[in-house]
């Protein structure tokens, strides 16, 4: 009798490049020989097309009973419009750390080698948090909201992560010498959190500094603990260190949900020609494929992708390729 374990997920495609990196995901996870099956919603402005939801009820239903979820990028209007379903699933969720490992893959040329670092990003409060109100005509306040309860929250995970993965070094990322209450908690909470883990060093940096030092000098940075919206920024400019947002995994945590999903956004200028890069979804895979205790496939895959730009031939365009996205996800699975 067939009783291989059968793992269930719960897929949002998404939009704009989403469903494109999604299904070349697909192909190579199934390749992997783990075995899955798939429980697939769409949110967004589709989903309230089709449900009159931004978010089904029937996709909460299935996170609660699944507890993983592949997730494509999702588009939000800017400015008015309806408000984003990634903000809404992270709190829903509480998926309270944002794990964003930025590090460069083989064979792909940077102006910045050997850039190996992590940014643990609060992922549920801060100014990301979108709540905004007009007090008069022309005059508009947003609220920035922080708490001790999720400071310590997510600064104990940054160190508990960095204890677990040895990491040596994290940096605190503030702008509290201007918003001395706000940032001020967050940086309190990180140094009470760094006193129980003496063998981790731990230091600040203000976020305008922060920038220019990655810029000039990424490598001296291990993990990068931030607040919500530094954390978002960061995560582009770390993206563009190694080659771009093709390239970056996320997984958003907390203590029993997680969503994985890549940290570049539905990509709509280049969506629907299928030269989309599937790597940092496939990225996000394998740190799914971790999460659920697939060890093995998760390493198929990683030596795989590494073969893959390690030849430099299978590349999509964003690498200065030639390859489709599907025709992408075929040469990884060819290297399986
Ligand atoms: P974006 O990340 O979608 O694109 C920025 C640039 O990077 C574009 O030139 C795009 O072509 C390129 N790019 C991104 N992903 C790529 C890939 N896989 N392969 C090759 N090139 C890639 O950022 P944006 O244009 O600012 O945002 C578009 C939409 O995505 C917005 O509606 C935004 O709200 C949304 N967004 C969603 C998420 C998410 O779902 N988690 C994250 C970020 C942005």
């Amino acid at each position: 009798m067939d009783n291989q374990k059968i793992q269930t997920i719960t897929l949002i495609p998404g939009d704009g490049i989403g469903p494109e990196v999604t299904n070349a995901v697909i192909r190579v996870l199934e390749a992997t020989g783990v075995r899955f099956a798939w429980e697939s919603f769409t949110v967004g402005a589709d989903a309230f097309a089709q449900h009159g939801e931004y978010l089904p009820k029937e996709l909460s239903h299935s996170i609660e009973r699944t507890k993983v979820v592949l997730k494509g990028p999702v588009a939000t209007p800017v400015g008015g419009g309806f408000r984003s379903v990634n903000v809404a699933l992270r709190q829903q969720f509480e998926l309270y750390a944002n794990l964003r490992p930025v590090k460069n893959l083989p064979g792909v040329p940077t102006k910045y080698p050997d850039v190996d670092l992590i940014i643990v990003r609060e992922n549920t409060e801060g100014s990301y948090i979108g709540r905004e109100k007009e007090i008069a005509p022309g005059v508009v306040e947003a609220i920035k909201l922080v708490t001790e309860k999720a400071s310590t929250r997510i600064a104990r995970f940054a160190f508990e992560y960095a204890r677990t993965h040895h990491r040596k070094k994290i940096d605190a990322i503030h702008k509290a010498n201007i918003m001395k209450l706000s940032d001020g908690l967050f940086l309190d909470c990180a140094r009470k959190v760094s006193q129980k883990f003496p063998t981790i060093a731990y230091g600040e940096k203000i976020i305008d500094n922060a920038c220019m030092q990655l810029v000039l000098n990424p490598q001296q940075f291990d993990i990068l603990l931030t607040e919500n919206l530094y954390g978002d920024i960061l995560s582009d400019l770390c993206a563009g260190l190694i080659g771009g947002l093709g390239l970056v995994p996320s997984a958003n945590l907390g203590t029993e949900i997680a969503i994985f999903e890549a940290v570049h956004g539905s990509a709509p200028d280049i969506a629907g020609r299928n030269i989309a890069n599937p790597t940092g979804l496939l990225q996000s895979a394998i740190l799914m494929l971790w999460h659920i205790d697939e060890p093995i496939a998760a390493q198929r895959v990683q030596k795989a992708l590494e073969y893959v730009y390690r030849q430099g031939k299978a590349l999509t365009q964003d690498m200065a390729g030639s390859y489709g996205t599907m025709q992408f996800a075929d040469a990884i699975i060819a290297a399986m």
